[in-house]
């Protein structure tokens, strides 16, 4: 099945309003691109200004509340990223799943209140280098998959149109590492089976992207990979220069 390839960049805790400009110099040049899907995931506080100030490229945050709202201090509801401008978010990233201690049954609540919304979603899952390395990392990421997929009225109202997943080996992440083919297309062609499982044919429409030291010189060969439907960008895309070759490898593919 055809699906359109998604480049989202994952600013993380990079960008000052300073850096609108650079924000819109990379949507002026995703502008023309008219068979790939481009995003950014922004800091929290730069949405609502990327969003007023921006066009031409969805804005998106980097993580969600479960809850609709309440007493959770510091934290921000699916409804207020949604009035700020984002329309997306990425849930369950492995800096959140580590450092904020988020378990699966966390990361799917996120995914169902986001769906629920109408906020796109990015769900990550992805295998430590100890996984790996004790050949584990098959079973490991498709049991966090099958925890963290969003069920019931967050499944109806989203899937397959607004989820996406992203496959991130932990080791891979900001290392300069990646997964070689063959590794990638193993677990992309085991996710695509629990999607599948999990959601029938429509299971075979959610996008599934790679993610892990994706760069120009390596993007288009990851994206030549049988079920590989784009990338979750970190650092290669906190700039027009380097992420923009990625999405011109991801219009080619
Ligand atoms: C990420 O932030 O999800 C990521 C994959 O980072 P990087 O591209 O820097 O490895």
């Amino acid at each position: 099945m055809a699906r359109r390839k998604y480049v989202v960049g994952n600013w993380k805790m990079h960008g000052l309003s300073a850096d609108i400009a650079e924000i819109q110099a990379i949507a002026d040049g995703v502008g023309n691109s008219t068979n790939v899907d481009v995003a950014l995931c922004l800091p929290a506080i730069l949405i609502e200004r990327a969003a007023r100030q921006v066009t031409g490229i969805p804005i998106g945050a980097q993580d969600v509340h479960f809850a609709e709202k309440g007493a959770h201090t510091g934290c921000i509801s699916a409804a207020m990223l949604h009035d700020a401008g984002a329309s997306l978010t990425i849930v369950g990233h492995s800096e959140r799943r580590e450092g904020q201690n988020e378990r699966d049954d966390d990361v799917r609540s996120k995914a169902e209140t986001a769906l629920t919304r109408g906020l796109g979603v990015i769900l990550c899952v992805g295998e430590s280098l100890e996984v790996r390395e004790a050949g584990d990392a098959l079973a490991t990421v498709q049991a966090q998959l099958d925890a963290s997929l969003p069920h019931g009225e967050g499944a109806a109202a989203g899937v397959p149109a607004k989820l996406a997943i992203a496959y991130e080996p932990i080791w891979a992440i900001g290392t300069g590492k990646v997964a070689s083919p063959d590794d990638i297309s193993e677990m992309h062609n085991a996710l695509r089976a629990r999607l599948i499982d999990a959601y029938g044919d429509a299971g075979n429409e959610v996008r599934i992207l790679y993610g892990g030291s994706v760069n120009a010189s390596n993007a288009a060969e990851i994206f030549a990979v049988d079920n590989v439907d784009g990338a979750l960008v970190g650092g290669a895309s906190l700039t027009a220069e380097k992420f923009l070759p990625i999405v011109k490898a991801a219009e080619s593919a």
